[in-house]
């Protein structure tokens, strides 16, 4: 019977979840239902349990077996415990998803890992994806939120309490506008969408709605405040990605998330930037590439990491 592992990506809108070979390295299916994350923590709780028995169910009927669960979730992720993960109302605090799911799902005995999203995506990345046969990493998914992830010599770098790779935090303006985290002027807060958004106001001296998507189409045709919107963006991006640079010496920086669909006019300016700043031996040769594995990327990530964990029965050790 063929091994199989579920991966699942709690978002603040919709629970995604694969089901992954992890020889073939393959998505046999997949799938998603809605968080329902303004219905509270017990409600997403049963959504990710029913997810579980759906997938269990739906592999059951094939040759397969499920050996491991791997869970994606924004946050700080330590031991099953999520921290401060700001797009899930009522999770600011800590809340214990491993043993709240433990208690509800089939199968007791599978190894479960949790793990933060970000983390998920770049170590799906760096499996199978952009990064593939590169062992020094830094990811940066761009969009609501800002989040990276780190891998120093083929291994996810968590840190002492599952906090590390918080790149969206790193402050780029000293008294720049607050941040979700409490801080000011950190990166989130500097280009994450809404302050794309609200820049894109200023230039273009409007209050009416838009999104990311559309003030990069109109930047495509030529709009001056768009333009100037995107350019501006990116050369903030650039000043994080030099400090990346300088602090990581990777070889590869991978950029996901929606924000970076805006494609060229960002990240072309982007890497100019990090190219003025960075100490010129770290830029030199340092690779930037925009992420491959989709919207998929982070149930993908969170199926490796628990094939490799469930395998190793280690740390999340992803070489
Ligand atoms: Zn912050």
């Amino acid at each position: 019977m063929r091994k199989a592992i579920l991966g699942l990506d709690l978002g603040g809108t919709n629970i995604k979840s694969v089901i992954f070979d992890p020889v073939l390295n393959k998505i046999i299916f997949q799938g998603q239902i809605p968080t329902q994350a303004g219905s509270g923590v017990a409600r997403v709780v049963d959504n990710i349990v029913s997810s579980i028995k759906d997938n269990l169910a739906a592999v059951e009927k094939s040759r397969r077996r499920v050996t491991a669960l791997g869970i994606g979730s924004a946050g700080l992720v330590e031991n099953g415990i999520v921290r401060n993960s700001p797009n899930l109302p009522g999770w600011q605090g800590s809340v214990p998803l491993l043993k709240l799911i433990r208690n509800k799902m089939p199968r007791g005995d599978l190894p479960v890992l949790i793990e933060n999203d970000v983390n998920c995506l770049v170590a799906a990345e760096y499996a199978i994806g952009a990064a593939k046969g590169y062992s020094e990493v830094v990811g940066l998914a761009i969009g609501t939120g800002v989040g990276g992830g780190i891998i120093i010599g083929g291994r996810l770098v968590t840190g002492a309490h599952g906090g590390a790779g918080e790149l969206g935090h790193m402050t780029v303006k000293m008294d720049g506008p607050l941040c979700k985290c409490g801080n000011h002027g950190c990166l989130e807060a500097m280009i994450g969408t809404d302050a794309i958004i609200q820049r894109f106001r200023q230039h273009s001296h409007s209050d009416a709605a838009v999104t990311v998507a559309q003030i990069s189409k109109l930047a495509k045709s030529k709009d001056p405040a768009a333009i100037k919107t995107l350019s501006e963006t990116g050369k903030i991006l650039g000043t994080a990605l030099a400090s990346i640079a300088n602090i990581f010496n990777p070889q590869m920086i991978v950029l996901g998330g929606g924000v970076i669909q805006t494609g060229k006019l960002l990240i072309d300016p982007a890497k100019q930037e990090m190219l003025k700043r960075a100490m010129p031996y770290n830029a030199k040769g340092l690779k930037i590439r925009t992420a491959k594995l989709g919207p998929a990327a982070g149930a993908v990530g969170a199926a490796i990491l628990a094939y490799r964990y469930s395998a190793k029965s280690d740390n999340p050790e992803i070489n």
